[in-house]
């Protein structure tokens, strides 16, 4: 799994930090920070769950 977020569109809603803390945090703006590009398959229904539930879309999962 490949992750990767287009933190220039990033409202800084951060559900994404909320659904999979491993993956993504925010910077002290509120926007988006990418932990790990490549998560695991532990991590992977959780990025998955962020990439539907962000807001402004800007999270793009590739498998
Ligand atoms: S859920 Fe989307 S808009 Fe909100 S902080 Fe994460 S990437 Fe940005």
């Amino acid at each position: 799994m490949r992750v990767t977020v287009d933190k220039d569109m990033c409202i800084g809603a951060g559900q994404c930090v909320v659904t999979a803390p491993d993956v993504f945090d925010q910077d002290d703006d509120g926007f988006v920070e990418l932990l790990n590009a490549t998560p695991g398959e532990g991590d992977a229904e959780a990025v998955r769950d962020a990439e539907n539930i962000c807001p402004a879309r800007v999270i793009t999962v590739e498998e």
